[in-house]
């Protein structure tokens, strides 16, 4: 075991992003919504400053995601590429489930920010937890990921 050295960068969001987040969240309610994250690394933290909702193609969209194929090939495309995934959970909180750990090794290492989001308890903004993806080689040198509880700062 290795204890994780060093603070761990807060996720900066525009406030544009937050709010469509929640907005994209209520419109897919009771299925959950998923959509990539856009921004760059930042002195301090990643800032997020764009979101590009997706469709949910999951058989089960009110307990899964899987997002369209073609807007996530159009989307991995993008220049610069997407360097975040967010999806909701509209009835538990924004927590990761093992369902979402084991899906990190599908994610390429542009990859950095995981947002999840909830229906929040006023109206409006949604209840949001941001994590950042952590990839360490194990002893067998296989990649083995974690999340690392972020901080959100709203710029
Ligand atoms: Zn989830």
């Amino acid at each position: 075991m290795t204890a994780f050295q060093g603070k761990i960068q807060p996720i900066k969001l525009n406030a544009s992003v937050q709010q469509a987040l929640g907005k994209h969240l209520l419109t897919c309610y009771p299925h959950e919504a998923c959509g990539v994250l856009l921004g760059a690394a930042a002195a301090g933290g990643m800032h997020i400053d764009r979101y590009l909702p997706m469709r949910n193609v999951a058989p089960d969209p009110l307990h899964a995601f899987v997002p369209d194929p073609k807007d996530w090939v159009a989307a991995l495309y993008l220049e610069p590429a997407p360097v975040g995934l967010f999806h909701s959970h509209p009835h538990t909180a924004p927590w990761p489930s093992g369902a979402d750990i084991q899906g990190l090794s599908s994610l390429g290492s542009q990859f950095q920010v995981y947002l999840i989001g909830s229906p929040g308890l006023s109206h409006g903004a949604p209840w949001l937890n941001g994590f950042l993806i952590d990839r360490q080689p194990d002893t067998s040198g296989k990649l083995s990921y974690k999340l690392l509880h972020s901080t959100l700062m709203l710029c």
